[in-house]
């Protein structure tokens, strides 16, 4: 949307070591190598989450930009679903998820079987979880923003 006026600026950092495979591992994980991740980066901090918010306050007041998140792409090229090893239901595996607020969003680089090239569309869906926006095919009726009035869920698919 050009009428919006918003530009993005990138800080991309490929194979961050970690000792563990995430790919192989249930979503809620993340902290094992997020924390492994971060600190390879030069962030310290008491959880992930702390370090995550150290980078992007970093990131923002160094590239003076209004906000900043961070995305995780899980390598996902030699696992056959292309998703974490939970289950979202009985149908789904967990394959991108977010923060509801912030500040990160995760992915596997095949989003499930939805392909690389989705990622455009993953990474939109997921952002706006950045930002307090629900979910609206699941046809729940949630209340959110940045008034934060109720939030549902601390993690949304
Ligand atoms: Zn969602």
């Amino acid at each position: 949307m050009p009428n919006a006026h918003i530009s993005f600026v990138y800080d991309i950092h490929y194979r961050v070591p970690t000792s563990y495979e995430p790919i192989n591992r249930p979503h809620t994980d993340d902290d094992l190598w997020m924390r492994e991740a971060m600190t390879s980066l030069g962030y310290s901090g008491t959880s992930a989450l702390a370090q995550i918010r150290g980078y992007v306050n970093e990131l923002r007041q160094a590239l003076e930009t209004n906000w900043a998140f961070t995305i995780f792409v899980v390598d996902s090229l030699n696992d056959l679903d292309g998703c974490f090893t939970d289950n979202i239901d009985s149908t789904r595996k967990w394959a991108a998820y977010a923060t509801h607020g912030g500040p990160y969003l995760v992915m596997t680089y095949d989003i499930g079987n939805n392909g690389i090239g989705n990622m455009d569309y993953a990474t939109a869906h997921e952002t706006c979880h950045l930002f307090y926006a629900t979910d609206e095919y699941n046809g729940i009726t949630q209340k959110s923003g940045y008034l934060g009035f109720m939030i549902l869920k601390a993690l949304v698919a």
